[in-house]
């Protein structure tokens, strides 16, 4: 493939190798003139690929509020185990005794493991954001008991159950003066950031159409899974939980939010999983481009992908956004052509976790604010409606149905 006809996608393929050898070829070149002795001896400062950690007296004291699957498996080790200016000092629990263990595993002190009600989160200096990892009907309650103690927060997706929890959220967060995010950690995976510079760039030109389906199985027998199958609790189905990475997603590539939508939902009758919530979702997304897509999410099958058809080329991104592993291939009808990364996929976790530190630190924009959380929460209940109505819905530039 050395004569590509995908001559920007390759430079960017070169490019982002060079920058990482280029820094060590230099770095080879001027220790290679100099007499290496075979005696112990010290050697200058190595070129390292990335910066160093800051050091932990000025990183931002970190607390992770729910101690479940993805806090302990994701959060907890790859997220703030990974951060260059976080630090984990505090647990919020309902499990005291789990979080004990944790917190010894993880050298935080007694002294700062709360249970939900945060009593003295206020006067805990060591904690200056809530990173809430919670079942979705209790992120409202705990973003905004976090924000009223005077912390930043982090919030899992999706945001909440309503778009009026959201608010509620949003508002909380400007009255206390917080900063408030929600945990799109796929605007900070290396293979998703890429292609989206792509397209901001015009390599794949315009694109009038666009895919994605997210599925993944769900499994009763995993208490993680149990509260998935409570409406009450997870606000929704397949859609609320996973599909909604292929609507954030599209509408990050595609730079517009949808102002029509379309959608179906089918559960099999008879399958105890689907009692509450909804199994299988399809839906057609209208932008005010004219661009198309096409988005499905169930609980029946196991995929991540988004597919996105410019003029120039097909951008594939499959899978988009697992925890480890995402690839991106660009397509046209002479070359198909990986483009690889300098960092692995897994820096999505702590990536996102350093973009809310530095945004508090610097007062810079957050790439995933709750504004985003909210007119993700708007078009997830316009495509409910849709569903149930059995028509389009027209949308608001802010995500919401245009008949309330
Ligand atoms: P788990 O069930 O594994 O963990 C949830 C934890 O929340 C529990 O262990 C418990 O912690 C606490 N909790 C508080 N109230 C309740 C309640 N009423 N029912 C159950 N648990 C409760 O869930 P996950 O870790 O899979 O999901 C948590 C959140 O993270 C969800 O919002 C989900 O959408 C999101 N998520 C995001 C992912 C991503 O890739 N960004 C991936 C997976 C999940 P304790 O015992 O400490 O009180």
């Amino acid at each position: 493939m050395t004569n590509s006809p995908i001559d920007p996608t390759r430079r960017l393929f070169v490019g982002t190798l060079a920058l990482g050898l280029g820094g060590i070829v230099a770095g080879r070149g001027a220790a290679a003139q100099e007499a290496i002795p075979a005696t112990p001896v010290g050697r200058p400062e190595p070129e390292l690929e990335s910066p160093p950690p800051e050091p932990l007296a000025s990183r931002l004291g970190w607390a992770v509020a729910g101690l479940g699957d993805f806090a302990q498996g994701y959060v907890i080790p790859k997220g703030l185990g990974g951060a260059r200016r976080a630090k984990l000092t505090g647990l919020v629990s309902g499990n005291r005794d789990k979080a004990l263990k944790v917190a010894a595993r993880q050298g935080v002190p007694e002294g700062s493991i709360y249970d939900y009600a945060m009593t003295g989160l206020a006067d805990d200096a060591s904690i200056d954001i809530v990173y809430v990892v919670t079942p979705n009907s209790t992120h409202q309650e705990l973003a905004i008991r976090a924000l009223e103690a005077g912390k930043h927060v982090m919030c899992e997706k999706p945001m909440a159950n309503s778009s009026r929890e959201c608010q509620r959220m949003i508002d909380a967060a400007k009255a206390a003066d917080r900063r408030l995010m929600v945990a799109y950690r796929a605007h900070f995976e290396p293979s998703n950031v890429r292609v989206k510079e792509m397209i901001d760039a015009g390599e794949i030109g315009p694109i009038t159409f666009a895919s994605s389906d997210h599925h993944r199985p769900l499994d009763l027998s995993l208490p993680r899974d149990q509260w998935r199958a409570k409406r009450t609790i997870a606000g929704g189905g397949s859609l609320v939980d996973i599909g909604i990475y292929s609507l954030n997603g599209l509408i990050w590539f595609l730079g517009e939010t949808p102002s029509r939508v379309c959608a179906t939902l089918h559960s099999p009758p008879d399958d105890p999983r689907f009692a509450e919530v909804e199994d299988l979702m399809t839906a057609q997304l209208v932008f005010p481009s004219g661009a198309r897509a096409n988005i499905s999410s169930s609980y029946s099958s196991n995929t991540k992908r988004i597919d996105l058809f410019g003029a120039k080329a097909v951008a594939k991104l499959d899978p988009a956004t697992s925890y480890s592993g995402n690839r991106l291939t660009v397509s046209t009808p002479e070359a198909n052509e990986q483009v690889v990364t300098k960092e692995p996929s897994e820096v999505q976790f702590s990536n996102e976790i350093d973009h809310l530190c530095e945004a508090i630190s610097t007062g810079s924009a957050i790439r995933t604010p709750g504004e985003m959380g909210l007119r993700d929460v708007h078009i997830i209940h316009a495509l409910y409606r849709s569903a149930a109505e059995g028509r389009w819905i027209d949308l608001n530039e802010n995500g919401s149905a245009k008949d309330g």
